[in-house]
């Protein structure tokens, strides 16, 4: 499993490597995809200096870091390069949760290279838990964006949505970021209303689920109907329903807190 704490300064041999480029983890073609490589493998592959190993923490034991390694550099023939939502549900959950770790990490440098205060450029610091802009002082450790995802029933049936935007329609539970002031329980009630146009009630809570995509955590809840009708909101949804156990749409994957919500209620609804 992942284990998240201090790593020595800098990357062992045999230290295991999560490596990325851009959006896209990168194996090499001999293995299964999201495989990890060995810091030694790693140097030999391409000219990456230790300094910008990014510390992950530990995996299965041993040091773990992420590099980052420009599109150019890659070989084709050699390096297979793959989305990472694409593991989710093929490799296990601690492998998902070390390399959705490792691309948050890298994406959050990414996208701190310069001061959000004063513009400075910025250096990694705190061995890799925080960037500092030696100019004025501002200090930003990674962000971690939360959304509320609610399973709403009504007595058997349950509430599922077809986003806007997606080619392949699929029915999920609803989900939205969290506002700064609200408590997860208003989360819940405010996005069900805005999608759908109906009132919640008797939110409960039931798991989370680290979610890189590229920095959220998914808070999972279940939620009651109390009134209203089905009204979307077209630039969200694009459809929702009423689902009876028995008569279900393509669902959202097990590996994800949607697909558990889901399962969840259809098991205790055929208990
Ligand atoms: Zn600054």
């Amino acid at each position: 499993m992942l284990a998240i704490s201090e790593l020595p300064e800098s990357p062992q041999a045999d230290d295991w490597a999560f490596v990325f480029s851009g959006r896209n983890t990168i194996t090499t073609s001999r293995s299964a995809p999201g495989t990890p490589w060995r810091v030694a493998d790693v140097t030999e592959e391409w000219p990456v200096e230790m300094s910008s190993a990014v510390p992950v923490g530990y995996w299965q034991g041993k040091g773990a870091w992420a590099f980052s390694v420009p599109e150019t550099d890659l070989n084709p023939m050699e390096h297979m390069a793959g989305n990472l939502y694409s593991l989710l549900g093929r490799v296990d959950d601690s492998l998902f949760h070390a390399q959705g770790r490792a691309y948050q990490l890298l994406h959050w440098i990414d996208t701190h290279r310069h001061c959000g205060r004063c513009g400075d450029a910025t250096s990694v610091v705190e061995s890799g838990r925080a960037v500092l802009c030696e100019s004025c002082s501002l200090r930003v450790y990674p962000r971690v964006s939360p959304c509320v995802i609610v399973l709403v029933s009504r007595g058997d049936q349950m509430l599922l949505a077809a986003a806007a935007g997606f080619q392949k329609r699929f029915y999920s539970t609803l989900a939205g970021f969290m506002e700064p002031g609200e408590t997860c329980e208003q989360a819940v009630i405010r996005e069900v209303r805005e999608e759908v146009g109906i009132e919640v009630g008797n939110v409960r809570y039931f798991a989370s689920q680290p979610w890189p995509f590229p920095s959220q955590v998914m808070l999972g809840f279940f939620a009651e109907w109390q009134s209203g009708e089905i009204k979307l909101d077209p630039n969200e949804i694009e459809d929702a329903d009423w689902f009876d156990v028995g008569a279900m749409p393509p669902t959202p994957p097990m590996a994800s807190i949607s697909g558990q919500l889901i399962s969840l209620f259809m098991e205790r609804a055929a208990s």
